[in-house]
């Protein structure tokens, strides 16, 4: 693709070898980056990743979040909400949560907003998920009627996940307004998790992730897509346990979340020192 450093040429990859596939269903998967942009893309190509999604199995959809484990995360997500909502300059309007997964992120944003404004998930599935079957949910066919439509458009974890991430980004800011806001967060792939973890750090996640950004790829991605930034703010994801979890060869389960909640102060003080955080969110304005 067209390089994200500052020059107009193609990247100029090298390979990091291969990698684990997690859905069992490509076999080789392989990462390369950018010499110049430091950018990370997944190969082999896969131009229509819908086949990984048949079901809602995949990690994105956090499917197994019961009992402890659901507690834990609702009081996660309020941190994140709040955190989010302050930085993109308060609720109003109408919030759209795209790519909501499991909905449980969206369902708390929801309750903390109130009456405020009206927050709704949308995802590629036309059923709602459990968590949002009280709530505003729009699948595929009713989302596309809602264009230019939204005051604040939040993507969490999204844009990594297709290879065409220019028009996915387009997609995704088209449901805003003129003059919206659109928050892009996505893991960094410049965090010190992945030099440490190296291939178990858990934000590879291949193939499901096709695209590994740095603060300055997704920066200078989205502003060649008609972007005007605003804010960008590192996020501290709590995955230690999903990556202990993988170098155990352990399932995302109970036990993990556990010891990723004991590690995560560690986890918070290596990505202060080291300045990078595990992940990265922007806000910026549609033009
Ligand atoms: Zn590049």
């Amino acid at each position: 693709m067209i390089c994200l450093g500052d020059g107009s040429e193609a990247c100029q990859y090298i390979s990091l070898g291969k990698f684990l596939d997690r859905s069992g269903k490509v076999d080789h998967v392989e990462v390369v980056r950018c010499l110049r942009c430091g950018h990370g893309v997944s190969l082999p190509p896969l131009p229509n990743v819908a086949f990984l999604y048949q079901d809602r199995e995949s990690q994105d959809f956090q499917p197994d979040a019961k009992g402890l484990s659901h507690e834990i995360k609702d009081i996660a997500f309020r941190s994140q909400a709040r955190k989010l909502l302050r930085q993109a300059g308060g609720a109003r309007g109408t919030i759209l949560d795209f790519g909501c997964g499991s909905g449980q992120f969206t369902r708390v944003l929801g309750e903390m907003v109130g009456s405020a404004s009206e927050v709704i998930g949308a995802d590629m599935h036309s059923e709602p998920p459990a968590e949002l079957a009280e709530r505003p949910y729009l699948g595929p066919e009713e989302l596309g009627s809602r264009k230019d439509s939204f005051d604040i458009v939040i993507a969490l974890h999204v844009l990594e996940h297709d290879d065409d991430a220019d028009g996915l980004l387009r997609t995704i800011s088209g449901y805003a307004r003129h003059g919206g806001k659109v928050v892009i967060e996505v893991p960094n792939v410049d965090c010190v998790w992945a030099r440490i973890f190296g291939k178990f750090w858990d934000a590879w996640y291949l193939p499901y992730h096709r695209h590994h950004f740095t603060r300055n790829s997704l920066v200078r991605l989205m502003q060649r897509n008609g972007l005007q930034i605003e804010s960008v703010h590192g996020v501290t994801v709590p995955t230690m346990g999903r990556s202990f979890a993988d170098i155990a060869g352990g399932t995302n389960n109970l036990f993990w979340l556990l010891l990723g909640i004991l590690a995560h102060p560690l986890q918070v003080l290596g990505e202060v020192l080291t300045r990078n955080s595990s992940a990265i969110r922007v806000i910026a304005v549609r033009k």
